[in-house]
């Protein structure tokens, strides 16, 4: 008897890769360094997989959490959710982690694209492709109600009115441009959201960014 928990592999020649975009984004490549060239998603085994170039081509599969990269491709936030407990992941784990549960396999559901932030920090130093948005916010991210948080960009926001607990929505790049990872999206301030008054910390928080600001405005 199979085990439940147990991730599903399809078999090599089970998964045809019918719907391929490897080549799509690879014309774009222009410094050395790693950037995603394409995905390939198999739409009967639901597989799927990305391309990167860092110096050279390779790629990672997504196998049992591929519904994640698909789900970026369609615009849409997929997470788990464990049948006994209920906990909820995004990122998605295949496996619940409580440790009453035995491992129970989680199933997957559709979530909200809202979340509050966990926690966050302002990055001063970044790879060369982002150099010109210095300074920018790295905030980890509970999406609707998830055990786990993600890690992504929070824009739209001046680095130092970045708070604790505040709520967050998702801003897609457009369909045509998603390539099935985390840099198809990225967070921005809900809708209606305001930033608490200057305090000590944020005056300190901005000051640490006036040489950063500076700087990149030397930048070419
Ligand atoms: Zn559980």
């Amino acid at each position: 008897m199979t085990d439940k928990r147990m991730h599903k592999i399809p078999g090599h020649n089970d998964v045809k890769w019918d719907d391929k975009n490897s080549d799509k984004f690879r014309g774009a490549v222009k410094e050395t360094g790693i950037g995603f060239m394409g995905y390939d998603y198999d739409s009967a085994t639901e597989q799927f997989k990305v391309f990167l170039h860092y110096d050279q081509l390779y790629y990672w599969k997504y196998a049992e959490v591929s519904k994640l990269g698909k789900g970026f491709v369609d615009g849409e936030f997929w997470g788990t959710k464990c049948p006994k407990c209920g906990d909820k992941f995004f990122p998605p784990r295949v496996n619940c982690w409580a440790l009453d549960d035995n491992l129970e396999k989680t199933e997957w559901i559709k979530l909200k694209e809202e979340g509050v932030v966990h926690t966050f920090t302002i990055a001063g130093w970044s790879g060369k492709s982002s150099l010109k948005r210095l300074p920018f916010v790295l905030a980890y991210v509970i999406v609707d109600g998830c055990k786990t948080a993600i890690a992504n960009e929070l824009r739209g926001i001046d680095p130092w009115d970045a708070e604790f607990g505040m709520p967050v929505k998702v801003v897609w790049k457009p369909k045509n441009e998603r390539q099935g990872t985390v840099t198809d999206w990225h967070f921005e301030p809900a809708d209606g959201w305001k930033p608490s008054g200057m305090n000590p910390e944020k005056e300190r928080m901005k000051e640490l960014c006036q040489p950063v600001i500076d700087w990149v405005k030397t930048m070419k």
